[in-house]
């Protein structure tokens, strides 16, 4: 069945993401309608078929916006610890507890495996550390490299 505007009408939803699926659907319902002439006894097929692509293209924006960080590709983000192999005792502090899997130990030290499963902005491993061997940049470097990294994308400063 085609659908005039269908784009703008996914849009429209997506501009709403958080919103509860009943809200969802009663946007979609008065987009789809100020577009499209839906007579009552066609309304239920159209809705069904709108919501179904509703939800995929949902699911595909929700993936999308939790790789990256205000917009930001998260890969981007220079933001993750560093290891100071010298000073490691090896104690599995931080490995245990990261719960992104950032750390990984291997030879009596931690590594660092998984550096963009770190959370922007966060610290606390760090004090978990009892040699001091973590490091990150500080939050004047992060808010530089946000401020650049927004310009470039052409994001709101
Ligand atoms: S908490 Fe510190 S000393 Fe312990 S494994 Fe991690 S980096 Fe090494």
């Amino acid at each position: 069945m085609g659908i005039a505007g269908l784009d703008q009408i996914l849009e429209k939803g997506l501009e709403r993401i958080d919103a509860a699926d009943d809200e969802q659907k009663d946007i979609l319902l008065a987009e789809l309608k100020a577009r499209n002439y839906v007579p009552g006894s066609v309304e239920k097929e159209y809705m069904t078929a709108l919501w179904a692509e509703f939800r995929k293209v949902r699911a595909e924006r929700i993936e999308k916006l939790e790789s990256s960080f205000q917009g930001i590709p998260r890969e981007e983000i220079a933001w993750f610890p560093k290891v100071n192999q010298n000073k490691c005792s090896g104690c599995t502090s931080c490995v245990e507890f990261c719960i992104h899997g950032v750390f990984h130990s291997s030879e009596g030290k931690s590594h660092v495996v998984r550096p963009h499963n770190c959370v922007v902005g966060n610290t606390t491993c760090r004090s978990f550390c009892p040699e001091k061997a973590i490091t990150f940049p500080t939050h004047a470097e992060l808010k530089e490299m946000l401020r650049s990294l927004r310009e470039k994308h052409g994001l709101r400063t």
